[in-house]
């Protein structure tokens, strides 16, 4: 049998239990989520079902590190995501990133989960969009150290071809879960989920310009948006306004 050495891996003490002993494997969503939306929710669900996760932990940030402030306040972003992820099986919302200070890096996050999960597989999952920006990420390199990466195809985007990511998706992927169960992080697996072109700057501008987000989020989301006048330019202070 060939060992984690053998296919140039680190070795990562345990990985000889994994057979023997089932470790839960836990699935970490981060984003904005202003606001979390079906397009978020359907492909997470589809690789919490085809990677068979114990539980998915949804991250809002706080302060997204490559772009300006989101438009929801946390509580409001917060409260969308607790209503959209209400009684998923295995769903739940995680607030670390919204009490820490300072910029929500990912590399933060999964280490103060690794903290608590100490050999447990750990899957963070992203759209590709957020994949190919991975090598902008603060130290990026130690994620994969710290978790494996699980990309769900996004339409019209194309997994990397060169650079550093490619060369990092040549050396670390996998099509095979087992190899995610069979170790708490470091390898890559593309996953094709039903591709829905939703995205969250799509609904703001809709909301904004007076049309409803219905369909495109959860019944609870759309009652929330409407009931505070979240995206409606009357809800969107001043000097915010047009940022969508
Ligand atoms: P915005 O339009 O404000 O940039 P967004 O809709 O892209 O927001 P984010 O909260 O920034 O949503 O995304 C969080 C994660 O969800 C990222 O990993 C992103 O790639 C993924 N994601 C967002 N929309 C989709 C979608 N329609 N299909 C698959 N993945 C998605």
């Amino acid at each position: 049998m060939s060992t984690a050495a053998d296919r140039g891996l680190a070795f990562v003490p345990g990985e000889r239990l994994a057979p023997l002993v089932r470790l839960r494997m836990i699935g970490v969503f981060g984003g904005t989520f202003d606001p979390v939306h079906l397009g978020h929710l359907r492909p997470a669900l589809e690789l919490t079902e085809a990677l068979g996760l114990d539980r998915v932990a949804w991250i809002p940030c706080r302060q997204p590190p490559h772009r300006g402030q989101p438009v929801a306040s946390p509580e409001q972003r917060l409260r969308m995501l607790q209503a959209a992820v209400e009684g998923v099986p295995g769903f739940h919302t995680d607030q670390r990133e919204l009490r820490r200070q300072g910029p929500s890096y990912m590399v933060d996050t999964l280490e103060s989960l690794r903290q608590e999960l100490v050999r447990e597989p750990l899957c963070l999952l992203l759209g590709m969009d957020a994949f190919l920006g991975l090598s902008g990420w603060h130290e990026w390199r130690r994620i994969l150290d710290l978790a494996h990466i699980v990309v769900a195809e996004r339409p019209g985007w194309e997994r990397p071809q060169r650079g550093a990511l490619a060369g990092l998706v040549a050396e670390r992927v996998t099509e095979r879960v087992e190899d995610l169960r069979a170790r708490p992080a470091g390898r890559i697996l593309f996953r094709a989920v039903t591709r829905l072109e939703i995205s969250a700057t799509e609904i703001r501008t809709r909301v904004a310009a007076g049309h409803s987000a219905r369909f495109l989020v959860p019944e609870r989301v759309r009652e929330i948006i409407e009931q505070e006048n979240i995206y409606s330019a009357a809800g969107i202070p001043a000097d915010r306004q047009g940022e969508n």
